[in-house]
């Protein structure tokens, strides 16, 4: 039988393991799993026979680094292999407001959004949420900083694989581990619907942004195969109840493809779409995947994209583009790393 993965638990969950009396036992554990400690022999206020069988009995997941770029401005991009040799990519950024780790909650994907190099290879496996945890306490570690604030934006659909994220959002969020507000998480999905509702009873404090990337199915359809499952109008209105339910107002990510999606008239029609829902569109041009044929759009494209939607009432900005020069977009490092060892 696989030994139980100690990192998966809540405090309660710890507390009720034989070996972890008395309580106070589970609550110093937790307190060196959520610190980034590979091994129990490192938990050293605990006794050493303690340590020695909860080495022998449990797994304490710990990813190795198979590589690290850092970028000139500071991102880090970190490829790990986890426990069965698959591979997860994680990138560290640098704001204002303090670090933010930017985590895949899947190796691989299976949305095969045609601009996306993570799908490239499909699915491998779902991350457990200590794989998911382990992203952050590891590359925090690594950089020698505090994080403050994570995104749901790396490889994979958080939303498929739901469970696991939710486990992954409880435990980030406790008092005696990392402690990140939900206030300070964003979950990203292609939009699937059915999950969008599902979260929304979560009544979570998190931030839900919506990779929508065009104005109308046609376009989304071409693009997104997600979009011929859940048409635009189902998944807006998903959004609205979203909102009404948790008090979060849903923020739209919109890739700017050269000639595609970025003409004025995109623009007017997305506006009118969104018109009255308070939401914020967040442009991000399009990272040149090398097998495309999709290209950025100008920054004049851009620009203008960007000055109708405000016209129209819309908050729209223009992400900054972090790492851009160490393949920071996602699944450029891992889909190299596969591609490699083909
Ligand atoms: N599956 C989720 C989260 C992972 S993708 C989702 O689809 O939202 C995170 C974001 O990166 C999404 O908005 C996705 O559309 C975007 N993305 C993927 N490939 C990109 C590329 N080549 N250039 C710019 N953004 C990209």
């Amino acid at each position: 039988m696989d030994k139980i993965s100690l990192k998966d638990l809540t405090p309660e969950e710890l507390a009720a393991l034989p070996e972890l009396q008395p309580a106070y036992r589970a609550k110093q554990v937790f307190s060196w799993l959520h610190r980034g400690v590979s091994s129990a022999a490192e938990m050293t206020d605990l006794p050493k026979a303690l340590r020695e069988t909860i080495d022998a009995e449990y797994t304490i997941t710990h990813p190795v680094m198979l590589r690290r770029q850092v970028s000139s401005d500071g991102t880090r991009k970190y490829l790990w292999e986890l426990g069965d040799g698959n591979c997860v990519e994680t990138v560290l950024m640098q704001y204002a407001h303090g670090y933010s780790v930017c985590v895949s909650t899947q190796a691989g994907c299976r949305m095969g959004c045609v601009f996306c190099a993570s799908t490239k290879n499909g699915l491998a496996r779902n991350l457990t949420p200590a794989e998911i945890l382990d992203q952050i306490l590891f590359a925090g570690r690594d950089a020698g900083v505090r994080i403050s604030h994570i995104v749901l934006m790396g490889t994979g659909e958080p939303l498929d694989n739901y469970d696991n994220v939710l486990r992954f959002l409880k435990l980030v969020s406790m008092p005696g581990g990392l402690n990140i507000g939900a206030r300070n998480i964003s979950l990203s999905t292609s939009g699937l619907v059915d999950g969008i509702r599902r979260l929304a009873q979560e009544h979570l404090q998190i931030t839900l942004s919506v990779s929508l990337h065009a104005p109308n199915d046609d376009l989304r359809r071409r693009i997104m195969p997600v979009a011929r499952k859940y048409p635009m109008d189902e998944l807006l209105s998903a959004c609205g109840d979203y909102f009404d339910i948790t008090g979060r107002r849903v923020s739209y990510e919109y890739i700017m493809i050269r000639g595609f999606n970025d003409t004025p008239a995109c623009a007017r029609e997305l506006a009118a779409k969104l018109a009255g829902t308070g939401s914020h569109v967040n442009m991000i041009r399009l990272n040149n995947i090398e097998e495309s044929p999709l290209k950025p759009s100008t920054p004049e494209a851009v620009r203008s994209f960007q000055q109708l939607l405000q016209a129209s009432g819309i908050n729209a900005t223009v992400r900054r583009r972090l790492g851009s020069d160490i393949d920071a977009a996602c699944g450029q490092l891992r889909k190299k790393q596969i591609s490699q060892s083909l």
